[in-house]
């Protein structure tokens, strides 16, 4: 979501003539595009608006802004904590970024905006240039989260589930697609619900379908699903739409019932693992990645347990793990039984080598099959080589280095490695 912000806001910066740098200390402005849903992200933004102060010393006509959540998080304490900070921009207020720099540069006037009352629609479409040469796009399809998970800031920063309209998604892809777009993600915190609190719409399920439709678009993706909401009709559309990826990531957070829960996560582990076997049976080969995290308050060693578990039993291809943390306004900061740093720690240490394990064993599945890759690019550790994805997301790095952006190529795989494939061109 973040990567797809900072793209629109890139788009109406370059309205205003600016150009995008490498090196921060050559540029006119600087904007951090910020995540919040951790304490870790939240830091790395306080010691970068250090390193940003003293680029402001050298240059004090330097434009800095903060934007994303942690800004919609502090609002005006970061104008009043960092005075050299131009100004504040909140998760749906993107397009203010003219009015502040308006402000700033005809009346020296620091600013802010952070309505969370969607007063102005927060979608900004790029242009034509933006897109061409592309393989693979971002589409955001809607908005905030009425879930409420008692870990979870995204509520609170992010606002209340607002979906897109279905016509300008589908006009977006469809200019996408014109541009040569092979691959797009749906975006949103709960792409599940898609629809559902809008009378009239189309369903998540009616979504992938209209985009099936449309011409030049081979791959559909999407990101992120929520177990709860993973209807039936979803799970058969895997076995139904041959565009859409067999790749599902849905975040599972805990194996212990009683975390789940604590969490608010309005599923059991049961429910859970019912859905997992119905989506491998539904779509054999299925890839399936999740979140997980430790040391939510209350966790025991017998919940932690049932989340190693639950973790050997399905044997995801992959999974992102987090300790957790204290995030402002959720419920589980209350919760007094918080688990020692030291327990949490060893804890993800545990569980990531378990992880580790799995996906080492999963990816030697791959070595010798023939799979179809989308190229995305050079390979990023090797400029000789280039980089693409089975439409199980898994990266292939191969040897070759004109194959052009966006070529759909079969590909042998030689080489399973911990974190990627190498692939061989099939005769
Ligand atoms: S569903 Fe996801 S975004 Fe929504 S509150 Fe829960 S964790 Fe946060």
């Amino acid at each position: 979501m973040n990567v797809y912000d900072s793209e629109r806001i890139s788009q109406l910066l370059a309205a205003r003539n600016y150009r995008l740098v490498e090196d921060p200390s050559d540029a006119d402005l600087i904007f951090l595009n910020t995540c919040s849903v951790r304490e870790k992200p939240e830091q790395k933004v306080y010691s970068l608006l250090g390193r940003v102060r003293a680029l402001k010393k050298k240059n004090p006509k330097l434009i800095v802004g903060v934007g994303g959540c942690l800004a919609q998080q502090e609002g005006n304490g970061l104008l009043e904590r960092f005075p050299y900070l131009d100004f504040v921009l909140g998760t749906k207020e993107f397009k203010q970024i003219n009015r502040l720099l308006d402000d700033l540069e005809a009346f020296g006037r620091r600013g802010m905006a952070t309505s969370l009352n969607g007063r102005v629609d927060p979608y900004v479409s790029l242009p034509s240039s933006a897109c061409s040469g592309k393989a693979t796009a971002l589409v955001s399809i809607m908005q905030g989260c009425d879930n409420f998970c008692s870990f979870c800031i995204v509520p609170f920063v992010r606002g209340r589930e607002v979906s897109r309209p279905s016509g300008t998604i589908l006009e977006e892809i469809q200019t996408l697609a014109g541009h040569g777009v092979k691959e797009v993600t749906l975006l949103g915190q709960n792409v599940n619900s898609y629809g559902n609190r809008t009378p009239g719409e189309l369903s998540f399920v009616e979504l992938l379908e209209a985009v099936q439709g449309i011409h030049g678009i081979e791959r559909i993706r999407f990101t992120t699903s929520h177990p709860q909401d993973l209807s039936p009709a979803l799970i058969e559309a895997f076995g139904r739409l041959p565009k859409l990826c067999e790749h599902i990531h849905l975040p599972l957070q805990s194996g212990s019932n009683r975390i789940l829960e604590r969490m608010n996560r309005g599923y059991t582990r049961e429910e859970y693992l019912e859905k997992v076997t119905w989506l491998r049976q539904t779509c054999p080969g299925i890839s399936i990645t999740t979140d997980m995290i430790v040391g939510f308050p209350g966790e025991t060693e017998a919940d932690f347990q049932s989340t190693l578990e639950i973790i050997a039993q399905i044997r995801f291809d992959d999974l992102f793990s987090f300790k957790y943390s204290d995030r402002p306004y959720t419920r589980a900061t209350q919760f007094p039984d918080k688990v020692p740093q030291e327990v949490s720690r060893r804890r993800l240490m545990e569980l990531q080598a378990l992880q580790r394990r799995i996906t080492c064993e999963r990816n030697k599945l791959w070595e010798g099959k023939t799979v179809e890759i989308l190229v995305e690019g050079r390979s990023k550790t090797n400029a000789e080589q280039s980089m693409g994805r089975t439409r199980t997301n898994h990266i292939v790095n191969f040897p070759g280095k004109s194959y052009p952006m966006g070529s759909l190529v079969r590909l042998r795989i030689a080489q399973p490695l911990a974190h990627s494939l190498r692939g061989d061109i099939s005769s």
